[in-house]
């Protein structure tokens, strides 16, 4: 068999990955990255559909001085190629739409639910003192933290479609401290982006970026096994074209979630808290995309739309109003994400998809002459994030020289990609002052 020694092996190119492996090699530390597909990014490429640039997962990209994610790009010296996602934000509820302005957007979308200006005072109000004097704490759902202060059915259902599409769950779900800590922190770092030319130009740029600095980034490996002894991770077998490969490092940093690095390592190398901790975290947000094609823009709104009051629909948007460069001229591209009624019990796929398609005709309809180009079921090993947010697993593993990175550990208060990107900086951190 093949033999290689590295300073850090990296186990998948997703977000996590290639962010991490763009940190280490600018401090001169050896890197191999194996990756099982034949494309990077994961959850967050794209694929040519009919000449339609179709996301395998993310949409909206964080960049801007303080993201980590752009700071990896940075790092390696390669350019941004995204185009701000103009328009900015609009709720639309059965009742109206409203679009955020520039300022005083919170008390606004309360304001256009209430209809009762010194009631939408108070729960502004109630808000700001949960993101500046005392959080609350995660023992309730938001659901229920809002309860205490309104039954008011449009506000309800606003949150809703703004937690289902930022946070990937319900309000029904989600930690309350969650919901504030993302809009204190989560969405305030960081500027939305389109992908001009789509997510895998995008990841592909990264990761020549990284390749050019000396980074060894091989599609088609898979890794079969982590190689661990005496509670230390010395290495793994890749495979790639039938030959197998035994890389020996002093790091392993595993971007394939922290279900699959357990599995990969042997469960029997990981103590008992862990392993208790894992399986009360195993929670993933599910999340139904359609991507639709049609001559016209299904909306004129050229940014994010969430939508409350529906089935089950919660996001809109159409790059194409951004980045027509992802389409064929003439035509345009438009996504929505849908949140399953439960995101831990069963998808009931069919109903799911039946009431999404009817949310889209009630909200925008001229889906009557759109078409469906592609539907995805994200759930299981590809979901839209592999923990429910404010749930996540730790980088560090009882395993010595064992990371995980990625939207597996997101630290609390973010989400999707900034929050893989944050995970690889804290540990190669780690690594660096570990020496
Ligand atoms: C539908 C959808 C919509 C989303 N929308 C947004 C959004 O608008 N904005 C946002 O910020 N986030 C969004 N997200 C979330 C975002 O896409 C993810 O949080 C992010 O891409 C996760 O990256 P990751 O580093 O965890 O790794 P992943 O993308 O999961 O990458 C892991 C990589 O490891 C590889 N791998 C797995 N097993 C092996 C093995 N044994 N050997 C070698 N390689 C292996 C995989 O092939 C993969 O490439 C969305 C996700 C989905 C699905």
């Amino acid at each position: 068999m093949k033999e290689s020694k590295t300073d850090v092996l990296i186990i998948g190119a997703g977000v996590g990955g290639l962010c991490a492996a763009a940190k280490l090699i600018t401090k001169g530390i050896k890197v191999i990255v194996a990756e099982s597909l034949p494309y990077v990014g994961g959850r967050f490429s794209s694929r040519d559909c009919n000449g339609f640039q179709v996301t395998t997962g993310a949409i909206m990209v964080p960049y801007g001085e303080t993201s980590i994610f752009n700071e990896s790009f940075d790092d390696v010296g390669v350019k941004m190629r995204v185009r701000e996602a103009k328009g900015g934000f609009q709720y639309k509820l059965q009742k109206g739409t409203y679009t955020v302005p520039d300022k005083g957007g919170l008390f606004g979308m309360i304001n256009f639910a209430l209809e009762d200006e010194e009631k939408a005072k108070e729960i502004a109000n109630l808000f700001k003192h949960a993101m500046t004097w005392m959080m609350p704490s995660d023992a309730i759902s938001f659901k229920e933290w809002l309860m205490q202060y309104t039954d008011n059915q449009d506000l309800h259902d606003l949150f809703q479609g703004y937690i289902g599409a930022f946070i990937g769950v319900n309000a029904y779900e989600c930690p309350t401290a969650e919901l504030f800590r993302f809009l204190r922190d989560g969405m305030t770092r960081f500027k939305f982006g389109v992908s001009i030319h789509g997510n895998a130009d995008l990841m592909d740029s990264l990761a020549e970026g990284v390749t050019n600095k000396g980074v060894r980034l091989s599609t088609e490996t898979y890794c079969k096994k982590i190689i661990v002894e005496n509670y230390r991770a010395i290495g793994a077998i890749i495979e790639k074209n039938g030959v197998e490969e035994t890389v020996y490092a002093d790091h392993i940093i595993s971007n394939v979630g922290p279900n699959m690095t357990v599995e990969l390592s042997g469960e029997e190398h990981f103590e008992r808290s862990y392993m208790t901790l894992l399986k009360e975290r195993q929670s993933v947000t599910p999340v139904i995309h359609l991507a639709i094609c049609a001559r016209e823009p299904l909306h004129d709104f050229p940014g994010i739309i969430c939508t409350g009051g529906t089935r089950r629909l919660v996001f809109m948007e159409s790059p194409t109003m951004t980045c027509p460069e992802l389409a064929p001229e003439g035509w345009h591209l438009s996504n929505t994400f849908s949140v399953p009624a439960n995101t831990t019990g069963p998808l009931r796929l069919e109903e799911t998809i039946e009431f999404v398609k009817q949310d889209i005709l009630d909200f925008f309809p001229k889906f009557k002459e759109a078409e469906v180009l592609l539907q995805a079921t994200h759930h299981r090993e590809w979901p839209a994030m592999r923990r429910w947010p404010g749930f996540p697993m730790p980088t560090k593993t009882p395993v010595e020289n064992l990371y995980n990175v990625g939207d597996g550990c997101m630290p609390r208060g973010f989400v999707g990609i900034e929050a893989a990107a944050m995970s690889s900086k804290d540990v190669v951190e780690d690594i660096l002052i570990r020496g």
